[in-house]
């Protein structure tokens, strides 16, 4: 059903308000007003109802053009006006419509024409607002352009139109933009982007096919074609910089823009995430403007994004195995302690390794609580084999950098031991050079409050850092494990060798016991007994296993 218009008929004179009302009054509900004052109240009241306004121009307050000028800066400024006179002449007529007036008629009223007017002015007015309300649905207010529903729209359309057609997706950004607000002010910044927002349609408009907007913010995206030109791209990305950066003297701005070559089938969303991957490349590294991304960086973040989800829950479902590798003595290939080392048991990937893991857990401080999970869990295991009457080797476990950083470390190592009736001698630590050499008077201390509790502590990784053999001295260590692995390998075996040597015989020096780990070959265990390595820890000898199965071969008395 058409709901009735209402008209506002603003006429000095009853008789011709009286003879609209009896032309209109069938089809539309009429406001009366004697004037511009009169009509302005009835627009204060009734507002939006009202669809149009038919305007005497010669009243005694307030007359026609007063109104016309009034309304024109005023919130009514879209309501169609039809001007009604009898002094209708070309000038009155021009003057009128260049107020703002939609349409003129002349007085007497020819009924029809005022009717057909009227219907063509509402309807008129309807399209304009419909063409505005849809103008701004797809249109960014500050610069024009598009914004980002239509430009992601516009993108999927150009790649499913040109399928035989290369494209780039670009994500270009101004960094440090919101300290450019607060330096110059939001008025300022506004304008900066306007034309931020003009340099990209420039950049855009020499391709023919193209599809650029603003997304948010200082965020601008743009799709163009692709001939493989990198190096023409850079120069281009650089040629906007260079132009950005122009805008304010004295002040740098740089731009940060991501890019990735789009590939069939891909969902915009995805382009976007892609070069949003590229952009955080560039982000506050100076004189870096254009970043990619690899499809392995992009797995690789959101894998860790998936361990992040997991991790709490895969505590407190005890997902987390201790698994435990044995060390060798070398003078007489026996066992001589294990190492505990931690594996993820995840209910849908499998057993997880924890070069995958842990590094996320380190970045987000969560190895803390994995660490002391590990150290628990390996104390129960020592204290289950004393409490059978076994004579356990010493395990030991890996302590974090995070760890390290707790200043109740040593309280928390010494509340556990005690919890499980263990002495410090069976709870061995690892701390990485890599901890060690960051901070090495934290480190000190921290080593010095272990050693007074009677833990023994072992230096992990040695070598990792190419530490100088000389920092060996200063640190209170007892034993330092090499870890084959970062020494050449196929390139330069006697090289190494003569590394390895080097350090053994250093740390034999200063009373230290060396640990080898990584020994895969008979030929390397060889060399390592000859070089006076004292135990050894390897594929050679045998892999981390299920605790179960350390046990079963290792601390048994009858099977070791
Ligand atoms: P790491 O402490 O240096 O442990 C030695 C790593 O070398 C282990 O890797 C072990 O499986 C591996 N390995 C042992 N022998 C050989 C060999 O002959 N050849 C080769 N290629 N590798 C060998 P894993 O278990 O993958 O652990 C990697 C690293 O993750 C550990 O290096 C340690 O830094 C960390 N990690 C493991 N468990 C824990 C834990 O409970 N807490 C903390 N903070 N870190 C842990
Ligand atoms: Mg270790
Ligand atoms: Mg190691």
């Amino acid at each position: 059903m058409n709901q009735r218009q209402t008209i506002l008929i603003v006429e000095d004179e009853k008789i011709n308000r009286k003879i609209i009302t009896k032309v209109l009054g069938e089809e539309y509900d009429l406001l009366e007003a004697e004037n511009g004052i009169h009509g302005f109240n009835a627009l204060e009241r009734y507002d939006q109802k009202i669809s149009a306004i038919l305007l005497d121009l010669t009243m005694p307050i307030m007359d026609g053009y007063e109104f016309l000028k009034r309304i024109g800066t005023s919130k009514w400024n879209k309501i169609p006006i039809i001007v009604m006179t009898g002094d209708a002449n070309p000038e009155t007529e021009k003057e009128v419509l260049d107020l703002g007036a939609w349409d003129f008629v002349p007085k007497p009223y020819n009924t029809q024409i005022l009717k057909s007017r009227l219907v063509s002015a509402i309807s008129k007015s309807k399209v304009d607002v419909y063409k505005q309300i849809h103008h701004m649905s797809e249109h960014d207010p500050l610069t024009g352009l598009h914004n980002r529903q239509k430009m992601f729209a516009n993108t999927g359309k150009m790649i499913t139109d040109y399928p035989e057609q290369e494209f780039v997706f670009l994500k270009a950004d101004l960094d440090h933009f919101s300290l450019y607000n607060t330096t110059f002010g939001e008025e300022d910044g506004n304008d900066l982007l306007v034309h931020y927002a003009d340099l990209i349609r420039e950049f855009c408009d020499v391709y023919e096919l193209h599809a650029y907007g603003r997304i948010s913010a200082d965020i601008f995206c743009a799709c163009i074609p692709w001939d493989g030109d990198e190096k023409r791209l850079r120069n281009q990305v650089e040629e906007l910089n260079r132009r950005v950066d122009a805008y304010k003297a004295d002040y740098v701005l740089e731009i940060s823009v991501g890019v990735c070559v789009v590939e069939k089938g891909m969902k915009v969303e995805d382009l976007y995430h892609r070069a949003s991957f590229g952009a955080k490349k560039c982000k506050n590294r100076f004189g870096v403007h254009l970043g990619t991304y690899s499809k392995e960086e992009i797995e690789q973040e959101a894998e860790n994004i998936a361990i992040v989800n997991d991790m709490q829950k895969a505590l407190d479902e005890e997902q987390f195995v201790v698994y435990i590798q044995p060390k060798f003595n070398l003078l007489n290939d026996k066992v001589c302690g294990g190492e505990a080392l931690v594996r993820w048991k995840h209910p849908v990937k499998g057993l997880i390794s924890p070069g995958r893991f842990i590094p996320v857990f380190e970045q987000n401080g969560f190895i803390s609580k994995v660490d002391f999970y590990v150290w628990e869990h390996t104390c129960k295991r020592i204290h289950e084999w004393v409490e059978a009457g076994y004579q356990p080797d010493p395990i030991s476990v890996n302590v974090s950098r995070v760890s390290l950083y707790n200043p109740h470390l040593d309280k928390v190592l010494i509340e556990l031991i005690e919890r499980y009736d263990l002495s410090p001698e069976l709870l061995e630590l690892e701390i990485t050079e890599s901890a060690y050499m960051t901070s090495p008077g934290l480190m000190n201390g921290v080593v010095k409050k272990l050693h007074q509790a009677g833990f023994t502590i072992l230096i992990d990784d040695f070598g990792s850092e190419y530490s100088s053999l000389n920092t060996l001295k200063n640190m209170d260590i007892d034993v330092l494990k090499i870890d084959m692995k970062f020494i050449p390998k196929e390139d330069d075996v006697e090289k190494g060798e003569i590394i390895i040597a080097s350090m053994i015989k250093m740390a034999k020096w200063l009373g230290v016991t060396v640990i080898c780990e990584g020994v895969e070959t008979r030929r390397e265990r060889d060399f390592l007994e000859g070089a006076g390595c004292d135990i050894i820890q390897g594929f050679f000898y045998a892999k981390p296993m299920p605790k179960d199965e350390y046990e079963k071969n290792y601390v048994i008395p009858w099977n070791v």
